[in-house]
C-alpha cells in the first residue's frame, strides 16, 4: 500500500522540526524528506542530513527540470522538497512528513489531494520570540524576519487539517504520534 504524504509547518520556534525528529528517530514507518535550501548552513548543520545546501543556480535548475515537487521564498531563500524522495518512499509504502514553511504547504494541498496537513504553534508571539532568542542560532536581525513571518503565517493555519498547540513538548509529542498513527 502507498504511504501517506504528511505536511507540517508552523512558525519558526514552534518546536516543529523537534518534534518531527522525535517521531522519526522512533519509528520506522515514518521518513523525514531533506530539502535543498539556498540559505547558509549554520554551524550545527550537516550537508544532505538537516539540508542539502545548493546555489541560487543550482535551485533554479530543479525548479527547470521540474524535480521539485514545492518551493518558496522564506526570509530570502529559496527551500524546496525534491519530488524523488517523496515519490520512491511512497512507493514504497512509507509515511513520509515534510516539515515546510506555509507557501509550500498550500501548493501541496492543493497537488496532493489526501495530504494531511498539521499545524504546529505556541500559545503567542513572544513565546516563539524567547525561543527563538533562546537557541541562539540566528542573529537580532534575522530574528527580526522570522516574527514578522510567523505572524503571516499564524493567518494560514485555517487552512490545516489539525492544530497542536506546544506549550507541552511531552504531551505534543504524544499528540503527533496519535494523529500521525490514525
Ligand atoms: P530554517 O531556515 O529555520 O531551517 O527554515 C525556515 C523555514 O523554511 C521553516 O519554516 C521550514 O519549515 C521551511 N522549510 C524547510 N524546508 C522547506 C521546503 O522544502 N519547502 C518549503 N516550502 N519550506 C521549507
Amino acid at each position: 500500500m502507498r504511504g501517506k504524504l504528511f505536511i507540517i509547518s508552523g512558525p519558526s520556534g514552534s518546536g516543529k522540526s523537534c518534534l518531527v525528529d522525535d517521531i522519526v528517530k522512533e519509528s520506522d514507518n515514518f521518513v523525514r524528506s531533506v530539502s535543498v535550501t539556498t540559505r547558509p548552513r549554520r554551524e550545527n548543520e550537516i550537508d544532505g542530513c538537516h539540508y542539502h545546501f545548493i546555489s541560487e543556480g543550482e535551485f533554479k535548475n530543479l525548479i527547470k527540470e521540474d524535480m521539485l515537487l514545492e518551493w518558496a521564498s522564506y526570509a530570502g531563500y529559496l527551500y524546496g522538497t525534491p519530488v524523488k524522495f517523496v515519490e520512491d518512499n511512497l512507493n514504497r509504502g512509507r509515511n513520509v512528513i515534510l516539515v515546510i514553511e506555509t507557501q509550500g504547504a498550500m501548493q501541496i494541498k492543493s497537488k496532493v489531494k489526501d495530504a494531511f496537513l498539521i499545524f504546529i504553534t505556541t500559545t503567542s508571539i513572544d513565546e516563539l520570540r524567547r525561543r527563538i532568542e533562546k537557541r541562539g542560532t540566528e542573529p537580532q536581525e534575522e530574528i527580526e524576519k522570522r516574527i514578522k513571518i510567523a505572524q503571516k503565517e499564524l493567518e494560514s493555519m485555517k487552512y490545516y487539517d489539525c492544530i497542536i498547540v506546544n506549550n507541552n513538548y511531552n504531551e505534543s509529542l504524544l499528540n503527533l504520534k496519535k494523529i500521525l498513527n490514525a
